[in-house]
């Protein structure tokens, strides 16, 4: 890899997406250092170096060239693609944290049928427009930038579209969900140009270790003991795994000692039924990193 070929990422400097994308970039074997200024980390054995700014940014610092890769929600990412001039990004991988849906609430009072002729305030305004559009909804759009579910109580509008995740500022604020316009979670993104070649192969090492990362996340490995004649109903018990190693067991010809990798979360459920199989001593482990 070449000295002076660093590849940089954006990530939220301070947030709900900032321990999550820190967190998966360590998973990655990034060591991270510090600056003085803290506005960067930047990896001592790799050459990648991260970028701390407001998600908002993110869109215009990939544009500019200032930053390769950027993990960024995807609401942020399609408000500012929905922009007027705004462009298209490369979603790379969906990182699976940051979940959240765009939502339109109203006061759970309101008896109003439709939104025909209402105020709906947002930060979202491009994506709200769209969707209202698409949707034959003739609304007036709000926008104000912080604190939309207050909007309501001071006679702003008579609905919002923000950000829902467990629903408690909705419910703090006496509103109810009335539509999902967008389902969201973070995303690694890049410009829609390849990565210029003098850093493909540190993108490519690192693309590489994320997908492990999520596989590993979502994998279990499961050892247990089994009656050998019910290996192959136990088998169609663990969807999404490889094949089985099954290992004999000293001084016991009739059970046989099974380990396997479940590429999807194990459910006590499934644990129930493998016992009722005939299954013993089942344990479920982590699995840390994997690659293929
Ligand atoms: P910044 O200072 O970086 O602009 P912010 O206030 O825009 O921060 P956060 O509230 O930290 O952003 O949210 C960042 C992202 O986290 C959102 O854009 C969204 O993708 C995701 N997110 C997940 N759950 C929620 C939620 N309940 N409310 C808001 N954002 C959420
Ligand atoms: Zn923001």
């Amino acid at each position: 890899m070449q000295a002076n070929a660093r590849l940089t990422i954006a990530i939220q400097k301070k947030g709900r997406l900032s321990e999550d994308s820190i967190a998966l970039l360590q998973r990655c074997g990034l060591k991270l250092l510090s600056s003085k200024s803290s506005l960067f980390y930047s990896a001592e054995n790799l050459p990648i170096d991260l970028l701390l700014v407001r998600d908002d940014d993110i869109p215009t610092l990939i544009r500019d060239k200032v930053c390769d890769l950027g993990i960024i929600g995807e609401n942020v990412l399609q408000e500012q693609e929905n922009a007027e001039n705004g462009e298209v990004f490369d979603r790379v991988k969906l990182l699976g944290f940051g979940r959240c849906r765009l939502s339109i609430a109203c006061p759970k009072e309101s008896t109003v049928s439709s939104l025909q002729g209402k105020r709906i305030a947002t930060s979202y305004p491009n994506l709200l427009n769209k969707y209202l559009n698409e949707n034959n909804i003739d609304a007036k759009v709000i926008n104000i930038s912080g604190s939309v579910e207050i909007a309501p109580r001071l006679k702003m509008s008579e609905a919002i579209c923000d950000l829902v995740s467990t629903g408690r500022t909705l419910e703090e604020n006496n509103l109810k969900e009335v539509m999902v316009i967008l389902q969201s979670q973070a995303v690694l993104v890049k410009a829609s140009e390849a990565i210029s070649p003098e850093k493909m192969e540190v993108y490519d090492l690192l693309l590489r270790r994320i997908d492990g990362v999520l596989q590993a996340q979502e994998s279990k490995y499961i050892l247990f003991h089994a009656p050998k004649n019910a290996i192959n109903d136990i088998k169609k018990l663990l969807p999404g795994s490889e094949a089985p190693t099954i290992v004999p067991l000293a001084e016991c010809n009739e059970r046989v000692a099974v380990h396997v990798v479940s590429r999807e979360g194990v459910f006590w459920s499934t644990l129930e039924k493998l016992r009722a199989a005939g299954a013993s001593a089942i344990l479920v482990l982590p699995v840390e990193k994997m690659m293929f």
